[in-house]
C-alpha cells in the first residue's frame, strides 16, 4: 500500500492527456473522510455509454484492482439507459493518507480526493449517543425554564443535556442540500459520510432501485466487528422511522419499513425499543402493514430476543440476567409522548396504556448492555421532539425534550457511577426554525373579544410564564396556564393558530384540500375562541413546518469527548466516536463483506 501512495507524484504526469471534468460521479464522494477498515461500496457513474475498453479507474496513479484485490464490476447500461457505471462493492483501505481517485472513460475523466484516516488506541468502554430529533435551541430553553424554573433572569437549574464540559455547533447539511432529513443526519452520525434526504446508510446513486446505492459500514457494524461491542437501538418513534433506521440500514428510501425491518435483524442489536410494531407484523394479522407475510416478532424470539410489549414486560425481561437479547415493541406505530402518557392521555394513550418512558427504555437498556464485558454502543432518541414540532404543538415537543434530558440524567448518573468509562454525546439532528419570542398573557388586557395576538407579551411584556412548580421529574402539571410560553414556527402551512396548547391530543394544523396533493387549514380549530387564520409561506403540498439548515448543538461528556469543540461536521460525530473507541486503531487488511 506504501506503492501506492508513492505514485501520487508520478500520476500527476498522466493526468494532463485526458481532460478534467465534472462528468463522472465518484462515490465514496469527492472530500469524503474514510475511516480506515471501514467498509464501503466505491462506484464510478459515467455520464454516457463507455468502452470497458478504455476505462481506468485509479487510485493514487495505481490501478484499483491493485489496491483492493479484485477488479470492479463493469455495467454497460445501467437501468437499460445510455449510462454505464463501475461498481466494486464491500472494500476497505487500510493505510491512512490522502488519496487521489481518478476515473476516466478515456475522453471524460474526474479526479477526486479522500482522506483516509486512523484513531489513536481506545479511550472509552461505552458510546452512548443521544439524538433529540429536530431539537432547537428555542426547545432546550422552554425545557430549562418548565423543568428548572427561572427567578430574576437566572434559571435556577441546568439540564443534564447543557450541563456538559464539551460543546460545538454542528452543520447539517447533505450531498444534495443544504437542509436535511433524519435520515442523512443520523447517516452521517453513523457512518461518517454525507448522504442525501431520504437515503441511510447509502451514498444515494443514479439508479431506480433504492438497494442497490453504494453503501458504507455503519457504527454499529464496525463496533460489533472490530470489538465485540453489544449495540441498543432505543427510540420513542417507529423503529423503522429514520434515526433508529440510519444505525443499521443500507437504502435509499427511509419510507422502506418491511425492508428495514429485515435489516434491523440481520444487523442483530442486542437491544431494540420503539414502536413500529405494524410493520413486524405479517400481513394477515391485524393491524399490519407489511406486503408480505413474514412474522418478524417469530423471527426474533426464534433468534433468542425476549420480547416485550408494555414497560412493565420491559422491567422485568431486563432485569433477568439471562436475557441476552431484548425486542421491545411498544406502539403499533409511534409511541406517545410524555405529555399525552403522563398527563393528557391524548394520542394512542387510552389504547396502549403501558408504555414505557424513554427513562425506562434507557434504564432497561444499560442493565442489559451492561453485561457484555466488550462495551457497548447504544443509540437513544427522543424523536417525537420532531414530529410534536412539525405538528407546531410546542408543548408536546418541550415536555420531551424534559424526557430526553432525564434519559440523559440518568445515564449520566449511571456512567459516573462506574467510573466514567463511557463517552456520552447529546446532539440534534437538523434545526426547525422555532423561536421564543415571548409569552402568550391571557391576563395582559381586560377588554373583551379583543384578538388573542394582542396577548402576545413580548420584551418587558413577555416577563415570565406562571406553570405549575415542576414535579419530581421536572414536568409541571399543567400546560394551559394563563402565561405561557409563545413559541412559533418561521415554517408555516396554512393553518389556525389558537396561541392555546391542544388539550384534547397532539395539534393537526391540516388536512387535506380539495386540490390533489395539497393541505389546507383544519377547519376544527377555526372557532376556538381567538383562533386566526395564518396563511402558510410554503408550498401547499407541504402539510407541516419544515426543517431548517442551522447548525445543531452537540454537548458530551466523557472520554473522548475533549474532541468536541468549536464548530464541526455532522460527519466529525461519527469520527468523534471512532476515536474514543479506538475503531482505526491497529487495522489490518481486511476484504470480509458487508451484511
Ligand atoms: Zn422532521
Amino acid at each position: 500500500m506504501r506503492r501506492v501512495l508513492a505514485a501520487a507524484t508520478a500520476f500527476a504526469a498522466v493526468a494532463v492527456a485526458v481532460p478534467l471534468c465534472q462528468a463522472q460521479t465518484i462515490y465514496p464522494i469527492d472530500r469524503a473522510d474514510i475511516l480506515v477498515g471501514s467498509r464501503f461500496d466505491f462506484k464510478v457513474e459515467f455520464p454516457g455509454l463507455a468502452d470497458s475498453a478504455k476505462i481506468s479507474l485509479t487510485l493514487n496513479g495505481e490501478d484499483h484492482q491493485k489496491v483492493f484485490g479484485r477488479s470492479a464490476v463493469f455495467i454497460e447500461r445501467e437501468d437499460g439507459k445510455e449510462q454505464s457505471a463501475l461498481i466494486l462493492r464491500d472494500v476497505t483501505l487500510s493505510q491512512p493518507g490522502d488519496y487521489k481517485v481518478r476515473a476516466t472513460d478515456g475522453t471524460l475523466a474526474r479526479e477526486i480526493a479522500w482522506t483516509v484516516y486512523a484513531t489513536g488506541p481506545r479511550k472509552a468502554k461505552n458510546v452512548i449517543l443521544f439524538i433529540g430529533d429536530g431539537m432547537a435551541p428555542a426547545h432546550r430553553v422552554a425545557a430549562r425554564l418548565l423543568s428548572k424554573g427561572i427567578a430574576e433572569g437566572k434559571a435556577r437549574g441546568k439540564l443534564a443535556i447543557d450541563d456538559m464540559p464539551h460543546m460545538a455547533m454542528v452543520a447539517t447539511a447533505g450531498s444534495d442540500s443544504i437542509i436535511t432529513d433524519s435520515a442523512n443526519s443520523a447517516s452521517a452520525y453513523a457512518t461518517g459520510h454525507k448522504s442525501a434526504v431520504n437515503a441511510l446508510g447509502v451514498y444515494a446513486d443514479r439508479t431506480s432501485d433504492p438497494f442497490d446505492d453504494p453503501r458504507v459500514e455503519n457504527i454499529t457494524s464496525l463496533v460489533q466487528r472490530r470489538h465485540a461491542m453489544a449495540v441498543g437501538i432505543v427510540t420513542n418513534t417507529e423503529i423503522e422511522d429514520a434515526t433508529p433506521a440510519a444505525m443499521v440500514a443500507h437504502t435509499r428510501r427511509r419510507a422502506e419499513y418491511d425492508r428495514i425491518v429485515d435489516h434491523i435483524f440481520n444487523a442483530k442489536p442486542d437491544v431494540v425499543l420503539g414502536g413500529g410494531l405494524a410493520n413486524f407484523l405479517p400481513r394477515s394479522a391485524k393491524d399490519s402493514k407489511r406486503k408480505d407475510e413474514a412474522d418478524f416478532v417469530a423471527r426474533f424470539r426464534d433468534a433468542g430476543y425476549s420480547y416485550a410489549t408494555t414497560a412493565g414486560e420491559l422491567k422485568s425481561a431486563a432485569a433477568m440476567p439471562v436475557t441476552r437479547k431484548l425486542l421491545g415493541l411498544f406502539n403499533l406505530g409511534n409511541m406517545d409522548g410524555v405529555l399525552d402518557r403522563k398527563f393528557l392521555k391524548g394520542g394512542t394513550v387510552r389504547r396502549f396504556p403501558e408504555q414505557p418512558d424513554l427513562t425506562e427504555q434507557v434504564s432497561a437498556a444499560l442493565s442489559m448492555l451492561s453485561r457484555n464485558e466488550a462495551g457497548f454502543f447504544l443509540m437513544v432518541e427522543s424523536g417525537l421532539i420532531d414530529k410534536y414540532t412539525h405538528a407546531l404543538d410546542m408543548e408536546r415537543a418541550v415536555y420531551d425534550t424534559i424526557m430526553l434530558d432525564n434519559a440523559v440524567k440518568l445515564a449520566r448518573d449511571w456512567a459516573s457511577a462506574r467510573g466514567d468509562d463511557t463517552l456520552i454525546m447529546v446532539v440534534a439532528d437538523h434545526n426547525h426554525p422555532v423561536g421564543l419570542i415571548g409569552t402568550i398573557n391571557d391576563d395582559m388586557t381586560t377588554v373583551p373579544n379583543v384578538p388573542l395576538r394582542e396577548r402576545v407579551g413580548t420584551y418587558g411584556q413577555a416577563g415570565f410564564p406562571n406553570y405549575p412548580a415542576p414535579d419530581a421529574e421536572g414536568y409541571p402539571a399543567r400546560v394551559d396556564v394563563s402565561r405561557r410560553l409563545g413559541m412559533f414556527s418561521a415554517s408555516l402551512p396554512d393553518h389556525y393558530e389558537t396561541y392555546r396548547p391542544k388539550l384534547d391530543g397532539p395539534n393537526e394544523p391540516t388536512v387535506t384540500g380539495d386540490k390533489p396533493d395539497t393541505f389546507v387549514a383544519n377547519p376544527r380549530y377555526k372557532d376556538l375562541p381567538g383562533a386566526q387564520l395564518r396563511g402558510g409561506n410554503l408550498p401547499a403540498m407541504i402539510n407541516s413546518d419544515v426543517h431548517s439548515g442551522e447548525d445543531v448543538i452537540l454537548t458530551a461528556t466523557g472520554p473522548g469527548s475533549d474532541r468536541v469543540r468549536g464548530q464541526m461536521d455532522n460527519t466529525e460525530v461519527f469520527r468523534v466516536i471512532a476515536e474514543a473507541l479506538g475503531l482505526g486503531d491497529g487495522v489490518k487488511p481486511d476484504r470480509a463483506s458487508l451484511p
